[in-house]
Order: structure tokens, then C-alpha cells, then sequence
């Protein structure tokens, strides 16, 4: 398994430009298979429109403490690209102003923000009903300084939501690296311990599942239940609700497609999973991705493909809720990925 960036190892893959080039030539273009533009014309759904805005994502910051196979933003220890806190604080206008009754903070692993506690301190006083903070599991038994998070999490009444590909420690490990398990099933113990995750604890503790290969998730429904049954019955853990989420071909999952000669395959698979009815509900309808130097995206997917928002609001400092509003969402074939079966968000399955 790699333990450097694509950007680290001066890949071709590293360049958005690259990747779109990729999932606009080949099969798209010979028309093998039809581009999502033509397929989402098919049911009048083209062009693609944002709603009112639900849900603030910003990502943080790129750094990460693992370099996990599939991952979609590239991030690692070797990555660089920071949130300043004056790019939070522009965040933090903007969030006490929204009418989104969400908050999520992604990256990288966010709490290896320098400004990361001062953010969270900061935006929960804005009182947003979902203050969520996906946290890889393992950046809490990292390093001392991070052993106090869970409190920190509760303190501030934030919804931890966590990657844990599987139940066993092969697979998670296979996906995640070394030693990813066993840290995140500690990780798991202490935030049940302090009450995340117990069935009627209002401190929320959701997991992710994402395949570990060339294949499409399962039933979530079916999943959460085989994830909770073993998760209890071999570290007695318990958490509330398991996402299921579909690897988008780009960054180092589309490197992984390549490398394994996958690419065409699972295409293929995507295109014949399409979901009509997985297309009205798709995240960048009422989401808004920030990234770590203030741009504007439809989706974090689109943020790493460096596809900005096409509105005349480009940055966080010049926000405008009604601008952006009823905006047309910038697509290319990576959104089959999101209309696949039940379809696929941050937030699990949309359909
Ligand atoms: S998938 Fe998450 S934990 Fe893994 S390298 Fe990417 S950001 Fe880090
Ligand atoms: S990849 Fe982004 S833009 Fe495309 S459908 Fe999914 S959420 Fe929307």
C-alpha cells in the first residue's frame, strides 16, 4: 500500500485536469457508454439545479495522519494545504448567517488543523442543529494531544461520524493500512465510553462504509445491521447509524481502477446501476462544499476535480445564499457514482 500522496509522487493522477480527461475520453467518448449529461437528459433532469442550501461542508484541510487506498481527496502527512483562520473566520460569518441546519467539517483529518479546536469553539455557538465533524478514528489514539477529543467532541455537542470500511480487521486494514483497526476500535470504546453512540444518547456516533474494492456498497439497511451485530458482539461497541457510500472514480480510487484494471468494469457497473430517482436527491443539490482556501463547489468530489461553482459567487467572502441559489451544478461522469442503486451522499444512501 502507498504511503505518499499521489501529489507526493509527482502522479499524472494528482492533476484534475487528468482525471477529467480520463472520464470524458475512452468509452464515454467513443459512446460505449453515455455520458451522465445524456443520461440524466433522458428524464429531464439536465441541467441539474442547486436548492435552497441545507448543508455547509468545509474541508479544513488536506493533511492526514493515513493515506488510505480509495481516497478521494489524495490527503496524507505529506499534504500541505491548511484552512488559514482567517478563511474560517469568513466561514464563520457565513455560518451564522445560513439558513442550512447543517455543519460538516471534513478533510483530511480536520483536527490536524492547527486552528481546528478554535474553529469548533467558534461555530458551535452559532447554534446549528447538526454540527457534524468526520473524524478517520485514528487521529484520536495518534498522538497524546489528541487523546482528549472525544471530550472535546462533547463539549461542544458535535456529531462524530467516522469511517470504519469493515468489522474485521483484513479488510479495514487492507483499505486504511497497518495497525488502522485495532486503533479505531479503541477510538470507538472511548467515544462509547463518554456516551457517543448508546442507543438513546443525544450525542451521535455514525459510521461510514465504503467498499474496499472495484464494487458497489451492498444494502445499507442489511449492512448497518451486520455491522452492529458484530461490532457489539466482539468489542461490545454501539453506534447509531451506518452510511453506505460509493467510491467516485477520481483521486486514488480511480489511480487504484487503473492500476488494478478495474476502470472500464466498474463504469460499467455504475452506468447499470443508475438510479433515476437517486438523480433529484444527489448532495450538491443542497449542499455547498468549501475548501480549505475559501472556493466555492458543488461537492467535496467536485472540489478535488477543481470544478468550481458556476455562479458569479466564487469565494466564501463574497457568499450569497440567493445567488447561489438555483445555481447549475457542474457535472462530468464521476456523478454516476452518486445515482448508482440507492444512491450515494455524505449522508448515506439519497434514494
Ligand atoms: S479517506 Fe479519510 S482517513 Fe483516509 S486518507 Fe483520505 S481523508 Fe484520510
Ligand atoms: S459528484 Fe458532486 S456534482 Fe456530481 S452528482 Fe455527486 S454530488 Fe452532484
Amino acid at each position: 500500500m502507498a504511503t505518499q500522496s499521489l501529489h507526493k509522487r509527482e502522479s499524472d493522477l494528482a492533476q484534475s485536469n487528468r482525471q477529467l480527461e480520463i472520464l470524458s475520453n475512452g468509452i464515454f467518448q467513443n459512446g460505449e457508454l453515455p455520458t451522465f449529461k445524456s443520461k440524466i437528459s433522458e428524464t429531464n433532469q439536465f441541467p441539474l439545479k442547486a436548492k435552497k442550501l441545507e448543508i455547509l461542508q468545509i474541508n479544513i484541510g488536506y493533511m492526514c495522519n493515513q493515506v488510505c487506498e480509495h481516497c478521494h481527496v489524495d490527503a496524507g502527512p505529506d499534504r500541505k494545504e491548511i484552512m488559514t483562520r482567517e478563511t474560517m473566520q469568513q466561514c464563520l460569518d457565513v455560518i451564522k448567517n445560513t439558513g442550512a441546519h447543517t455543519l460538516d467539517l471534513t478533510g483530511g483529518a480536520p483536527e490536524m488543523n492547527p486552528d481546528f479546536r478554535w474553529f469548533v469553539e467558534e461555530a458551535a455557538k452559532a447554534g446549528i442543529k447538526d454540527f457534524i465533524v468526520r473524524s478517520n478514528l485514528t487521529i484520536i489514539r495518534a498522538n497524546k494531544k489528541y487523546y482528549d477529543l472525544p471530550e472535546f467532541f462533547k463539549k461542544h455537542n458535535v456529531h462524530v461520524v467516522s469511517s470504519m470500511p469493515h468489522w474485521t480487521r483484513g479488510k479495514t486494514d487492507k483499505q486504511r493500512g497497518d495497525g488502522v483497526f485495532d486503533k479505531s476500535i479503541k477510538a470507538l470504546l472511548e467515544l462509547n465510553a463518554i456516551g457517543y453512540g448508546m442507543p438513546d444518547s443525544g450525542l451521535r456516533l455514525d459510521l461510514v462504509y465504503n467498499p474496499s474494492g472495484a464494487f458497489l456498497p451492498g444494502d445499507q439497511a442489511s449492512m448497518e445491521k451486520d455491522f452492529k451485530k458484530a461490532l457489539k458482539e466482539d468489542f461490545d461497541i454501539q453506534f447509531h447509524n451506518l452510511f453506505a457510500i460509493t467510491n467516485l472514480p477520481i483521486s486514488r480510487f480511480l489511480d487504484y481502477l487503473i492500476a488494478s484494471e478495474n476502470y472500464e468494469d466498474y463504469m460499467y457497473a455504475l452506468v447499470e446501476a443508475y438510479n433515476p430517482a437517486a438523480v433529484a436527491n444527489v448532495m450538491c443539490t443542497n449542499t455547498l462544499s468549501v475548501s480549505w482556501d475559501g472556493y466555492l463547489f458543488d461537492c467535496d468530489f467536485n472540489q478535488m476535480l477543481e470544478l468550481p461553482v458556476n455562479s458569479r459567487v466564487k469565494h466564501i467572502s463574497e457568499y450569497n445564499e440567493e445567488l447561489l441559489e438555483g445555481r447549475n451544478i457542474v457535472i462530468s461522469q464521476h456523478c454516476y457514482g452518486c445515482t448508482a442503486g440507492a444512491g450515494s451522499s455524505c449522508q448515506g444512501i439519497v434514494a
